[in-house]
């Protein structure tokens, strides 16, 4: 039985309105008497079994909250029943009954996923104790799940919110402004077309930031195959396409874009897409944040097993004070020389993030007035 249904199911209905459903495996049936006795008169429902494999049967059919496992039966010994029951209901709370109470098997059980403890003989209101405290958990951690699938399910929707109620009225204005720029540009002052191409850049502005937001919110709910394991990539390939790409931007900036990669480097974790999420917004920022006449430089090598990227520029540099926060959402570090750039402060905090799933990490060296190097490193397939 899939797991996603048992959670469906229980969160489906309150915790107060499901009963309060107990199951005990012990192959004492006085034992077993005497525990249905005290919790039914609790309130609770309550099934005992004498083997495990029935037990496991009907935990598949009836999801209990709560199930209550002796550690020495004849057959299947309790670690045997636990192992079993975490595969088809991963959430049912276990607490294990043994008669020779030690710290080297109730450590046994808690590895195997049991959550507390009850020494024979016990008394009814230290079963009742058990009992109560592992409900009380079954509630909370139904409740958590709730509140996280709540939580994922607003995220959704607010990315879907934002992708097709932002960002279509957005794109739309664009293409009035581009049909009444040129369409229309012999009827326009030179004033109102100047207005018309700010207006224009400003919604440019907007789509790139809503562009990033979406992608920060696809890594973030792991929906990008980023970091499959199989996942990989020629980096060398991905690093020249995105040179290519780029040559118009540097060419408007008038900076000049420089490769210097290592033939050893072979294939990279990771897809196509976010490594060369990466090293776009990498090579874009070196072009943005460059002087005129300035260079954009790309190296890669192997080291230890991973390779390194880094992408170098002999721009304005970052104060160091600025370079511990460079890597947050929305962080843009604001002076006289980056007031008029445009960006969102997004783009470091992708590449964090891609480069993390990856299981790599992203680092940079700067020197304000000579330019920075921003370091990549991402595990070569054969570390996969
Ligand atoms: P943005 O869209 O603002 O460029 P990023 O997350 O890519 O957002 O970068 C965050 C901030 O880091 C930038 O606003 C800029 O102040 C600084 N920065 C990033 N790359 C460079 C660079 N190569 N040279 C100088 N400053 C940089």
């Amino acid at each position: 039985m899939a797991t996603d249904t048992l959670i469906d199911r229980r969160i489906a209905a309150p915790a107060a309105a499901q009963p309060r459903r107990v199951f005990v495996i012990d192959d004492d049936d006085v034992m077993l008497l005497t525990c249905r006795r005290t919790l039914e008169k609790d309130g609770y429902d309550v099934e005992t079994f004498q083997n495990g494999l029935d037990g496991i049967r009907r935990i598949e059919q009836l999801q209990p909250q709560l199930l209550l496992v002796d550690l020495k039966m004849p057959e299947l010994d309790g670690l045997q029943v636990i192992e079993r029951v975490r595969k088809v209901d991963p959430d049912v709370v276990i607490a294990v009954i043994t008669g020779y109470a030690t710290i080297s098997t109730a450590v046994e059980a808690m590895k195997a996923g049991a959550y507390d403890f009850l020494p024979k003989p016990f008394t009814p209101d230290e079963l009742r104790l058990i009992v109560n405290r592992g409900h009380e958990r079954w509630r909370l951690a139904t409740e958590s799940a709730r509140l996280r699938r709540e939580k994922e399910e607003a995220e959704r929707r607010f990315v879907t919110f934002v992708s097709h109620q932002l960002k279509t009225p957005v794109v739309a204005a664009k293409q009035y402004l581009d049909v009444l720029l040129y369409t229309s540009a012999s009827e326009l002052t030179p004033r109102t077309q100047e207005w018309l191409k700010r207006a224009q850049a400003r919604l440019d502005e907007m789509l790139t930031l809503i562009g990033d937001w979406l992608e920060l919110a696809r890594i973030e709910r792991g929906i990008d195959s980023i970091g499959e394991p199989l996942m990989t990539s020629d980096l060398r390939k991905v690093i020249s396409d995105v040179i290519d790409a780029s040559q118009a931007h540097a060419q408007s900036a008038v900076v000049t874009l420089e490769t210097d990669l290592a033939a050893d480097v072979g294939p990279v974790r990771g897809d196509v897409v976010s490594l060369a999420t990466v090293v776009s917004n990498l090579i874009s920022n070196g072009i943005k944040y460059n002087r005129v006449g300035g260079r954009v430089t790309v190296r890669t090598r192997l080291e230890g097993g991973m390779a390194v990227v880094e992408v170098g520029d002999t721009g304005i540099g970052i104060a160091e004070e600025s370079l511990p926060r460079l890597f947050q959402e929305f962080c843009r570090v604001k002076n006289d020389q980056t007031r008029d750039i445009p960006g969102t402060g997004l783009g470091l905090a992708i590449c964090k993030r891609i480069v993390a799933t990856l299981g790599g990490s992203i680092g940079v060296r700067s020197h304000v007035g000579e330019g920075s190097t921003f370091v990549v490193q991402i595990p070569t397939a054969a570390r996969t």
